[in-house]
């Protein structure tokens, strides 16, 4: 059986705690490896050899490590095709999905290599007479990383690139269904020339987030996952002085107008709906169409739609599904329970996906859509992370808002028209994070920040772009007088007010 290792102080190392986790090929339903699972005292080590190379890289020019991120970036564009490989062996996603993660994750690279730029702080002269004043971002120390299952490319590279380029070493937790491909960015950030031990990868779970929460040597947590890990995560790293940023759950609503172009908002909703089987936290798991006809106008494209939607493998010979299988079986059994319990609850299952049929044991399923859909069922409420999509019909535009801004989430949404006063509105009185006017997904580039709102997100600062320089930096400021020719006449026991 293959075996997944951690990723410390520039080595493969293997584990000592004789814990592991299988991690499955969700194609075929095989174990294709087991990864190990890092003792406490395991992670500790990690965390003192991250903080042992901080001095040391903390003191490489920013131009230096922004060379080194250069080089990285060349060397995952090389080796993309083989990371998008493994993400699909492991996650299951389709191959160009796969990739399409992989080239998202390098956009935060290429914002982070502009760090000379980034951390140049601010300066004043003469905030008095004689007086300057400047701020010096600086940083902070260990950092650590704990990712989801959903990108195991992606989301990590949201968190360590500008982490490092801000001159903090790493430590990251990778999620244990699908580790391996942190491991490989390990090795290509040595290939690139990071120093040893400035960034480490521990697999594990609770045992070793645990320690990086507590361990008075790490300084911040970025967290991507659940809702309520992320609130765990935020309460106890916040309780030992570290600074989170913690983002969690989401369900996201697709308003369509009677405006809209309906071929346009369908193209659009069955990739946001169905794309990496709804494994995604900004996938678009409601569509609220505005009044009853443009409601049954979009039920039947979507029906057309839905027929002919390839599920299968992420990993063929000819040209990608569109589609591929859930990440576990555990997983694929809570999809088919909320199926069941919409129907349950008197939503209509008008495509049940639980009828697809796709060979071999995978953890496959077809996708589903429910239509008469309200927000007292479980199905509008909780976060279902499958390819599960409900029609929740609202009668106004003031009703879509209303539903989507009493909803617990607040990371993605999108409003599809032709109107621009509708999707102004929209824009000012949405309570969510992130938007899209006539764009499904709206995932802000590298060089803007990603948050939700709500329950979405816990901690004050998004992640990547702006905000990701100042979550990973420390800002001091200094106000300083040279000896001069200038003497004040008296003391000052007042407050100076220049
Ligand atoms: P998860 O919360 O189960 O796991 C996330 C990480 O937390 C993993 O590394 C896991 O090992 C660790 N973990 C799990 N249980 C823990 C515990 N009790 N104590 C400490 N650590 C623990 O999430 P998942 O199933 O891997 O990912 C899917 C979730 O992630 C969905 O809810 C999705 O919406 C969310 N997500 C959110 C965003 C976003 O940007 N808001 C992005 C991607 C995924």
């Amino acid at each position: 059986m293959h075996q997944i290792h951690h990723y410390l102080n520039g080595s493969i190392v293997q584990g000592r705690s004789g814990r592991f986790a299988p991690v499955y090929n969700p194609a075929t339903g095989e174990q294709s490896a087991q990864v190990d699972l890092a003792s406490a005292d395991e992670t500790r080590e990690a965390v003192r050899v991250a903080h042992d190379a901080f001095a040391g890289w903390s003191k490489v020019t920013p131009l230096k490590r922004s060379r080194i991120l250069f080089k990285f970036k060349a060397l995952v564009e090389a080796h993309a095709d083989e990371l998008a490989r493994l993400i699909a062996s492991e996650h299951g996603k389709v191959f160009s999905d796969a990739k399409g993660e992989v080239t998202r994750g390098l956009e935060v690279v290429e914002f982070a290599c502009g760090i000379p730029h980034l951390q140049k702080g601010e300066h004043s002269m003469n905030v008095g007479t004689g007086v300057d004043s400047y701020s010096m971002m600086q940083p902070l120390g260990v950092c650590a990383g704990i990712s989801p299952f959903n990108f195991p490319a992606m989301v990590p590279m949201w968190m360590f690139p500008i982490a490092l380029a801000c001159g903090n070493t790493f430590v990251m937790k990778p999620s244990e269904k699908d580790p391996s491909t942190s491991n490989r960015l390990a090795e290509l950030l040595q290939e690139a020339g990071l120093p040893d031990g400035v960034f480490n990868v521990v697999n594990g779970d609770k045992e070793s987030v645990d320690v990086l929460l507590t361990d008075e040597r790490v300084q911040a947590v970025s967290f991507v996952g659940s809702t309520p890990i992320a609130e765990y995560i935020y309460a106890t790293a916040s309780a030992h002085g570290k600074r989170v940023q913690a983002l969690g759950g989401a369900k996201n609503h697709m308003v369509i107008m009677p405006d809209a172009d309906l071929d346009q908002a369908v193209g659009a909703l069955m990739g946001a709906a169905y794309g990496s089987a709804g494994e995604r936290c900004m996938a678009i798991s409601v569509a609220v169409p505005v009044g009853e006809e443009t409601a049954s106008r979009l039920r039947e494209k979507l029906v057309a739609e839905l027929g002919k939607l390839r599920v299968g493998p992420g990993l063929v010979d000819g040209p990608d599904n569109d589609m591929g299988p859930l990440i576990t079986r555990e997983h694929l059994e809570k999809v088919k329970g909320y199926i069941q319990a919409g129907a349950d609850e008197g939503a209509e299952l008008v495509v049940d996906g639980r009828d697809a049929s796709i060979e071999g044991d995978g953890f496959f399923l077809g996708g589903s859509l429910f239509d008469h859909v309200t927000p007292g069922m479980r199905i509008h409420r909780e976060e279902i992370f499958g390819p599960v999509l409900a029609i929740a019909r609202a009668a106004s535009f003031d009703d879509a808002v209303k539903m989507i801004n009493d909803h617990e989430f607040g990371n993605g949404t999108a409003i599809f028209t032709r109107d621009g006063d509708a999707a102004r509105q929209y824009c000012e009185q949405i309570q969510v994070g992130m938007v899209g006017v006539n764009v499904p997904i709206p995932v802000p580039m590298a060089f803007h920040s990603f948050g939700g709102w709500k329950r979405s997100l816990f901690g004050p600062l998004h992640m990547h772009g702006p905000d990701g320089v100042r979550f990973n930096t420390r800002m001091k400021t200094i106000t300083q007088r040279w000896p001069s020719g200038i003497r004040e006449e008296t003391n000052h026991f007042t407050m100076p007010t220049h």
